[in-house]
Parts: structure tokens; sequence; C-alpha cells
């Protein structure tokens, strides 16, 4: 047998690195700004730990774009490189001197605030660039500053330089294919999107526009001199809220921190979390409650993730519970690891811990809100309540804290826990299983008949929509004893809440057969069940009804989940009054008028449930109108 070490060449390596070290170019600017603002934090943590003793002057980040150059270039003011430093930190590839930094002052207040350790950061200029200087002069007294100039191939130079102000440049000649980076604009973008949180200020300075010199100044080749205007703007905001202390900020702070991350958002959030955690992991943000609406989908996916106020991704989905991918807002944690798979983010052990301390954040959030301004809470549910039932759908830890503040609204706009619900309605809503009715309609508008019958007996309806209520309505009735939901439309009013067996009906068997075949004859087959009902008097006439099971099937279908859409063509029951006047009075009529008046009662309970449309209406208002003269 023979062991032996596989080799890695740089010159094979390189290309790789170059090419594929990330899919998204636009990071290298990241990166390499990163990289700079570490410089300089690590010059304020040596001048507090007595390491350095010269001049701090301002820290600051430039980002230089010279388009007449070819050249993008990031200046800091930082720590420096000796000649040394440079063999060790950059002709080493991979080798971290961030993470050799945070090894070494461990525990000392300051350190975790350094960026690095992202990987390969430094080289990713290479996939922009092709040529690459770093011009850098190290902090100490009497340094020598450098220049190490690399083309990309393996092979660098090093010589000695003339460099008065203490810190970095990184100069980057784009290369032809990455021109995008010699425009203003992307270059703004770029630094909107990755750098606007960064906790040093960050200017960006162009000298893109060339005018010819204005005496009309000769070059040494005789050509009209050209004069750079030179334009600085600020890009960042170094000291965002989130990394501030709660005590510190007012109401407007948040709010105004929620337009600085959302500039193209109007709408106000409802309200917010401060989060602010350093053990057992680092974990700051602000999470937003924005008002959510039908439309799910767009409200989705807002939450920006950050390291250490560096911008990673807006993509969170691996990160918090599928539910709270609704917030809006920032995380900001060193403790994600960003350089592994997105997979394998989900069983990290850090961000399991995360995830479910968010969730435990939400719900007490929540809880305490309900608790200490019921009134206010309230006034909010209906924002709210995509975003509870969601969470109580998809997770059980949330589900548990959740029953005690969800709310349901009555028709007449009174907020009940379930519970408290239960124990004011069981009196009269108790059927005879011993089952407490929910009584609930998507619209108390359009159920309007319905709503006033069962209000009537004294039922509470409850008025519910959203996309959620089906799915969510199955699960309360899993998770609570006796009690059932059923929709005002889903039966007579006598059957809604079965309290007793049969009422008599007035009518014979015959002549009840003899009806039931007038309406078959003005109704559809395929649509239409009739049902032949001995009902109360106060009952309407003739009504038309969906069983509970049919119609929530098809509305759990339409939203997803299930299987078997298609399997139910859309059916109703016209139940028909055997108890009522109105009907016992057709068959008195002669046969013509018997199937007239039949259609024109079909007609009034399809009408009413807004189902008598073209023209089956047409001919209705008709004959309505013919029927007045
Ligand atoms: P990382 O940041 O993960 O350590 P990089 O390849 O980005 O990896 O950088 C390697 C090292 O080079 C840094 O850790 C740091 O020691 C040094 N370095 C890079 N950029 C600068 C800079 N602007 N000023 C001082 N040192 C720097």
């Amino acid at each position: 047998m023979k062991t032996g070490q596989i080799h890695v060449q740089t010159e094979n390596i390189f290309p790789i690195i170059k090419k594929f070290l990330y899919s998204d170019h636009e990071i290298f600017l990241r990166e390499l700004v990163s990289n700079a603002v570490d410089a300089s934090q690590k010059l304020k943590f040596f001048a507090k730990n007595g390491e350095f003793k010269g001049e701090m002057g301002e820290l600051k980040v430039e980002v230089i774009l010279d388009k007449e150059e070819k050249t993008l270039t990031i200046r800091d003011r930082g720590i420096g490189m000796t000649a040394e430093e440079i063999d060790k930190y950059i002709n080493q590839i991979a080798f971290s001197g961030a993470e050799e930094f945070v090894e070494k002052y461990k525990g000392t207040e300051g350190v975790e605030q350094i960026i690095g350790h992202f990987g390969l950061g430094f080289y990713s200029a290479f996939m922009v660039s092709e040529k690459v200087q770093i011009r850098t002069l190290a902090r100490h007294d009497g340094a020598q500053a450098v220049q190490w100039e690399s083309n990309g191939s393996p092979e660098y130079t090093i010589t000695n330089i003339d460099k008065i102000d203490r810190g970095t440049d990184i100069v980057m000649y784009i290369n032809e294919d990455s021109i995008e980076f010699l425009e203003k604009n992307r270059i703004e973008e770029v630094l909107t999107k990755y750098c606007k949180f960064l906790p040093i200020p960050i200017v960006f300075g162009t000298k893109t526009e060339y005018i010819d010199s204005p005496e009309g100044e000769k070059d040494e080749n005789d050509k009209v001199k050209r004069v750079a205007i030179e334009v600085e703007n600020q890009v960042n905001n170094p000291e965002p809220a989130w990394t501030k202390a709660p005590v510190d900020l007012k109401q407007e702070d948040y709010d105004s921190f929620y337009r600085e991350l959302y500039p193209m958002t109007f709408e106000q959030p409802l309200f917010h979390i401060h989060l602010n955690v350093d053990y057992p992991f680092n974990l700051t943000g602000i999470l937003y409650f924005p008002k959510i609406k039908e439309n799910v989908e767009v409200q989705r996916n807002k939450i920006n993730l950050y390291s250490n106020q560096v911008f990673i991704t807006d993509s969170v989905a691996e990160i918090v519970p599928e539910f709270l991918t609704l917030l809006h807002g920032v995380i900001d944690s060193p403790d994600i690891p960003l350089n592994v798979s997105r997979s394998y983010l989900q069983s990290d052990g850090n961000v399991k811990k995360i995830s479910s301390h968010i969730t435990k954040k939400v719900s007490d959030k929540l809880a305490e809100m309900f608790k200490n301004d019921r009134a206010d809470f309230e006034a909010k549910w209906d924002d709210l309540q995509v975003f509870v039932q969601y969470g109580t759908l998809t997770d059980e830890k949330f589900a548990e804290k959740a029953k005690a503040f969800t709310l349901v609204k009555t028709s007449e706009g009174k907020y009940y826990t379930l519970e408290e619900l239960k124990e004011k309605v069981a009196p009269l809503q108790t059927d005879k299983n011993n089952k407490v009715v929910f009584l609930y309609t998507p619209s108390v508008e359009e159920h309007f008949t319905f709503v006033k019958k069962a209000k009537e007996r004294g039922y509470e309806v409850l008025e519910m929509n959203g996309p959620l209520v089906p799915h969510w309505i199955s699960k309360m009735e899993q998770a609570m004893e006796n009690i059932s939901f059923t929709r005002v439309d889903a039966d007579t009013l006598d059957k809604l809440i079965s309290k007793s067996d049969e009422i008599p009906s007035k009518l014979s068997k015959e002549d009840e057969e003899k009806l039931k075949g007038i309406f078959e004859g003005v109704v559809s087959k395929d649509k239409f069940t009739v049902q032949m009902e001995s009902m109360s008097s106060d009952e309407s006439p003739i009504l038309i009804t969906q069983p509970e099971f049919i119609r929530r099937m098809m509305e759990q279908q339409k939203m997803g989940g299930g299987g078997f859409y298609g399997a139910f063509p859309e059916m109703y029951n016209l139940v028909v009054n055997a108890n009522h006047p109105t009907i016992e009075a057709i068959l008195t009529k002669e046969s013509a008028n018997q199937t007239e008046n039949a259609k024109y009662l079909a007609d009034l309970a399809m009408l009413s449930q807004g189902m008598l449309k073209g023209e089956p209406l047409d001919a209705f208002i008709e004959k309505s109108l013919k029927n007045l003269n």
C-alpha cells in the first residue's frame, strides 16, 4: 500500500478561483470594502489597547472611480500592511488574516466587529480586473510603503513606493468583460446593496467627468489639458437603528429606519420587535410586522440578512421558519455560517437556535401586546390575522402559544378568542351531540339573509375571510375539543345546529313528492339537488345551501393541498320548506302556474345568493316587471 498527499498547485487553482469563486461578480466590492472596514476597525482596536499610539485621524473608506484610467480604487486609513504582512496575508491564498486576528485577540472587546472570514475575499478583485495593485503604508512609525502588483497570473511584484498617508489603496484595473463596474450608477447600486450599513463611513468619489481646462492649457503632447471633476457622497449610515440599544430609540426612529430599509414602500408597519441576543449566539435586528392582506406572496422575503453590518442576502428562507418570511426588517448575526450551502444551513446548530429564538420572540411579543392593551391589539387584528394563522398552520411551537391571542371577529365587529367564544355561545349553540357549533360567513353582506336569520335565533355569526381560513378552521377543529365550524349557508337554519329530531311535515308524502318533481323541473339537475324539508315556519320558503364539507374541500383545493380537485363538481342543495304557506299554495294552482311559481321561487333563492346572472337574470327581471302591471 502507498499513501501520499495531494499537492495543490497554485497555477491550477488560480484560474478556478478567478472564475468560479463567486457566481455573482459584483460581490468583489463587498469583499474589498469589508477588508477596508476591517483594517479601520483594527486600527481603532489597536488604539484602544495601546498597540497604536499615533494620530488616528478621520477613518473613512473611499471608493474612487476613475473612468479615464479605467480604475476603481478602494482606499482606507486603516492599519496598512508591511511587506512581510503582504507576504503572509496576501501571497498565501486562503490564509485568513481575519480569522488569525480574531483567534489572537479572542475575548477582547471590539474583536467581534471584525468582518473577515468570508474566505478568499481579496482575490475576488481578479474577477473584474486585469491587474490589481495594493499600495499600502503600515501603521508603525517609520514604516516603508510598498506596492504589490499582479495581473492575475500567480506572479506578483513587490516594490517600495512613496506613500504619505497611512492605510491601503486597492487599485483595480477593470478588465474588458467588466466595464459595467466603470459606471457610476452600477457602483452606487452595488454599494447601496451591500454597504449601506457598514460601521465606517463609506464615501463614493467619481472622477467621471473630464472637461477641457478653462484656460485651454496644453499638456506635454500639445493637447488641451483636461480636468477631472470630483464628486463625493457618503453612501452608508454607519449606525443603523438595530445596532443601538432599544432604550435609546423612539418610535419615530423605528419608523424612519423602516423607510431607510424600504424607500419604495409607503405603508407603515404595525409594530416592531428589536432583537438583541449575545448568548449563546450573537443576534441583533429589528423585525417589522407589515399589514398583511390577501396577497401573501408579494410581502414575502423582505428580511435582509447582515453579518456585522455587511449585507449578505435578502433570502432568509433557510434561517427562519416559513411564516416569519412574511415579516420585514433586518437580522444581523456573525454566527450564521456564510460559506456553506443553503441546504446545509438548516441543519446548522446555531441556525436552529436562532430560528427558534426568533419564533419565541415573535409569539412573546404578540402575547404581551394582547395582554397589555387588548383594545389596541384588536384594532390591529385584521392586519395580523393571516400572519398568525400562517404560523399556527406551519409551526407547532407557535401554534401552541398563539391559542392565547388568536382572535375571531363577529358580524358585529366584536373580537373573542375561541375559548371565550365557546363559553359565550355554548348555551344556544350546542348541538344534540354536545358540540359547540361556531357559525361563520366570509361576508356578512353577501350572506345577509342567512346571517339575519341566524341572529334572529340568537346565534353569533363570525365574519372570517382571508386565504388561510379554510385550513385554519380544520386545524382548530382538530386542536380543540367538541367544537365545529359551519358556514351559515351550509344547511337550513334548523339543521345548522341540529338540536332535536325532525319537525313533522304539514304535507303528505304524495304532496311532497309532487312538489319535488315540480322544482326539479325548473332547475339544472347537474347543479342542484332538490330537497323537501319540514322546517320551522320562520325559515324561508326556499333556499340554496352547500354542504360544509364539499365547500371546504373545494376551498382547500384552491389553496393547494388535498387531492380531489375536479372530483367535486360544484353542487348545491335547493331546499324547499314543506311547512311554508307559499310552498303549500303551489299545490292549489293550475299546472302551468305551478311551474311558473316554482321557477320564480327558485330564481329568488338564486338571486339572494348572487347566483342569478346573464340571461336567466334578465328573464327574471322581465317577468317581475310584467307582474307589476
Ligand atoms: P479575510 O478577510 O477573510 O481574512 P482576505 O483575502 O479578504 O481574507 O484578506 C486577507 C488578509 O489580508 C486580511 O485578513 C488582512 O490581514 C489583509 N488585508 C486585506 N485587505 C486589507 C486592507 N485593506 N488593509 C489591511 N490589511 C488587509
